[in-house]
Order: C-alpha cells, then structure tokens, then sequence
C-alpha cells in the first residue's frame, strides 16, 4: 500500500462537486487517511508550485488557488499515486475523457478540478505540506 495526495480544487469546491469527487473516491478503491478544508493564502499556494514560479501561467495559477477553499486529502491504495493521476484524467479538462474526474467536473487546462501528485517522492513532499503526523488516521 501507498499514499498520494490529493486536492478537490476551488473550482470543484465551489461548484459543489467536492461530495461527487469523494464518492469516487471512495468507489475506486482507496481509503481516506487524512483530509480537511483550507483556503489557501498566497505564499502557501506560492510555496507548493513553487516548480512553476518562471511559467507564464503562474500568477494564473495562484490567483486560481486561493480563490477560494480547496479540500486536501491523503488517499492510501496499491500504486495509489498512478492510480489517483489515472482517476483524475490529463490535466486539460477539454482533452479529459468524460468518465475521468478532470473530463467530468474541470472546465479548462488551469480549472481542472483536482490535483494529484506526479510520483510517489512528490507524494511524500506534498503529504508533509499540507498535514502533520497527527492528522494521520
Ligand atoms: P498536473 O500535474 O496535471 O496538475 O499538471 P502540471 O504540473 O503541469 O500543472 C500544475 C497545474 O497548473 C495544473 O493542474 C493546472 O491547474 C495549472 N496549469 C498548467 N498549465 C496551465 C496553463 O497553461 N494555464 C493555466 N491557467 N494553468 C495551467
């Protein structure tokens, strides 16, 4: 077993999708080790893309993400990181398959619905961001 993180962004917060996204969550498979609401201010959204600071789209991206709250989770399953990335799609939503959390609930490349991390060592960086041991259950 292994854990990824997660995040149900502003866009599907606010569009009240965040209880549809859990579902399949829950329906595919993982379990929820850790989870909580946070609006995230500038300089912790800053911090975590910090490896898009020189993209054209980075202020984009950070006004995007502290719009408003964003849920964050810790999901545990086999080869839980490639199978949360399979479960939420490609990152443009208008390319997404429909069935895929990205195709089905993100409206474009930069409100794509969710965010899942890129290999298991980003998984452990990003994990320890955003939660303490405590928050572990
Ligand atoms: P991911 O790993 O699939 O999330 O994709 P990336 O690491 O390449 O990009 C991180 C996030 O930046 C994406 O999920 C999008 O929300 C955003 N993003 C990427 N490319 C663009 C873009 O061209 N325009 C905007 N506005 N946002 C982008």
């Amino acid at each position: 077993m292994s854990m990824t993180f997660a995040m149900i962004k502003p866009d599907a917060v606010r569009a009240g999708n965040a209880g549809n996204i859990i579902q399949r969550i829950n329906d595919s498979g993982f379990t929820i080790r850790a989870m909580k609401l946070i609006h995230m201010t500038r300089p912790i959204a800053e911090g975590f893309y910090a490896v898009h600071k020189d993209r054209p789209f980075f202020g984009e991206l950070v006004e995007f993400m502290t719009s408003g709250p964003t849920v964050v989770l810790a999901l545990e399953k086999e080869n839980a990181q490639q199978a949360w990335r399979d479960l939420m799609g490609p990152t443009d939503s208008t390319k997404a398959p429909k069935g895929t959390i990205r195709g089905d609930f993100g409206t474009s490349m930069g409100e794509n619905a969710s965010h899942g991390s890129d290999s298991d060592e980003n998984a452990k960086i990003e994990l320890s961001y955003f939660f303490n041991a405590t928050e572990f259950c």
